[in-house]
């Protein structure tokens, strides 16, 4: 599939008619024209109803017992959602954990992504004095499933264990950190991880989708600047929460359950010094300050001086967000001073970056979101934490729902929903979500 913005395409002969008066079934293109459909309808509308509820019932017998009903029901919705490729939008660690997986299973995933390259908040910023990690500088692990990942980064080269101390500074009082567990970096920056993730999957960059609409089994996304792309099977959004809101308006009760999610704001600033600052440490947690963290970048392919990264602390960020990223440097630079108590050299070189969704305050607590029957998931750190870690598995759980081989209809194999009391009851008695324990 190719993303020529400047070419209008003639509507190629294959486009079938829009047909909304007839059923899902008859509609349904096979997976042939889906493809099809899929290269076709680039730069071209289709017009079809966006419903207002997700699950249009096809042939239900009336007489047929409930249980039937319902397992004939998910049979219909399998089948759909098994048909056609799996869009995924956001190329962050969760989106294309997700991706790698389903890859792996077999199935035909297509990426989309805003940005210019893959990584999210785990990229890596490239420039003349070298790499950047201005997301996540570093992660932990303390789960099987994203250890078993951990391993084989560690024996291909990809991670590795960190081992440099980490400080906590305050007011120029340098103490160090204990009981840390073992933080562990990408080789040579943090946009190793998500690069290995997508080294065999589609990806669509400088893709931002606007609106997903259509229906189970046959879903379309609206990418920005009106053109539709259609023929997805299923949708997985793998985004921040504020981002998943504004996609997953078909879902009334998705966005809802989302929109609680609050993300804070985090401004990270990259400094170049021409000479090391011999600051004795390499990592140091910040108190009393408007900066939260600083880490120094590995020197390895750099010039000869020195690059740190600093994050803010989010309270400061959330204060300062319209505030001039030029004039957000200088205040950062200060604070930088006064954490250290140093007279520090002006750096030759920085920049800042404004995160304005840079981790969850109150994750939702639940893994991912699936909705077997229509076909849409959710992923991201944010669902049950926030971090690499979280985002990996979020991703790798999701992808382990969709994947047929590992759905049975029977859905006493799969974790009991949540009682009923909980907050999130509205979704559960409307549709059916599975999530993963
Ligand atoms: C400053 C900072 C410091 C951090 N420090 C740490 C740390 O020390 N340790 C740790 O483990 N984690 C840390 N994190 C968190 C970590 O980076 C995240 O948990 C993780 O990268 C989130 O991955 P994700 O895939 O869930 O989301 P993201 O990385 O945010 O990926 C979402 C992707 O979706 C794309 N997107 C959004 N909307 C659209 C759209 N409409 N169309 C197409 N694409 C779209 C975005 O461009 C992005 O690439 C830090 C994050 C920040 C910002």
């Amino acid at each position: 599939m190719s993303f020529d913005h400047s070419a209008p395409r003639p509507r190629p002969k294959t486009q079938p008619k829009a047909q909304p008066s007839l059923g899902p079934s008859r509609r349904r293109p096979g997976l042939l024209q889906r493809r099809v459909s899929i290269e076709a309808t680039h730069g071209i509308k289709v017009p079809t109803p966006c419903p207002d509820r997700l699950f249009p019932e096809p042939n239900q017998n009336p007489r047929a017992s409930s249980t039937n009903r319902n397992e004939n029901k998910m049979k219909t919705s399998e089948t759909r959602i098994n048909q056609g490729p799996i869009a995924i939008i956001g190329a962050g660690i969760a989106g294309l954990s997700a991706a790698a997986r389903l890859r792996e299973q077999g199935r035909e995933v297509v990426v989309f992504e805003k940005a210019r390259g893959t990584g999210g908040r785990a990229s890596t910023r490239r420039s003349d004095w070298g790499g950047f990690n201005h997301g996540a500088p570093n992660f932990t692990c303390s789960t099987p499933e994203f250890s078993h990942k951990l391993k084989d980064w560690c024996r291909r080269g990809i991670a590795e264990p960190l081992r440099d101390p980490i400080f906590t500074l305050s007011h120029g009082e340098k103490t160090l950190s204990k009981e840390e567990p073992l933080h562990y970096r990408g080789i040579p920056g943090m946009s190793a991880l998500v690069r290995d993730l997508a080294s065999r999957v589609k990806i669509h960059f400088s893709t931002r989708v606007h609106q997903i609409h259509g229906s189970p089994g046959d879903w379309r996304l609206t990418l920005e600047g009106g053109e539709d792309v259609s023929g997805f099977g299923a949708v997985v959004v793998a985004t921040p929460a504020p981002q998943v809101t504004a996609l997953l308006t078909i879902s009334r009760h998705l966005s809802s359950l989302v929109s609680k999610i609050e993300m804070e704001p985090v401004h990270s600033l990259m400094l170049y010094f021409d000479s090391p600052l011999d600051l004795g440490f390499a990592m140091a947690r910040i108190k009393d300050s408007p900066l939260a963290w600083m880490n120094r970048m590995p020197t390895e392919g750099t010039p000869s001086g020195e690059s740190w990264v600093l994050q803010s602390n989010p309270e400061w960020s959330a204060e300062n967000m319209d505030t001039h990223l030029e004039e957000v440097s200088q205040l950062l630079l200060g604070a930088l001073g006064q954490a250290t108590r140093r007279k520090l050299p002006m750096p030759s070189s920085w920049d800042t970056h404004p995160w304005r969704f840079a981790r969850a305050t109150q994750p939702l607590g639940q893994p991912f979101l699936w909705l077997p029957q229509s076909g849409l998931g959710i992923c991201g750190d944010w669902m049950q934490g926030a971090g690499i870690e979280h985002a990996f598995n979020s991703g790798l759980g999701l992808a382990g729902a969709i994947n047929p081989a590992l759905i049975s209809l029977n859905p006493s194999r799969f974790p009991s929903p949540p009682p009923r009391s909980e907050p999130r009851r509205a979704i559960w008695m409307n549709f059916p979500v599975w999530v993963s324990a």
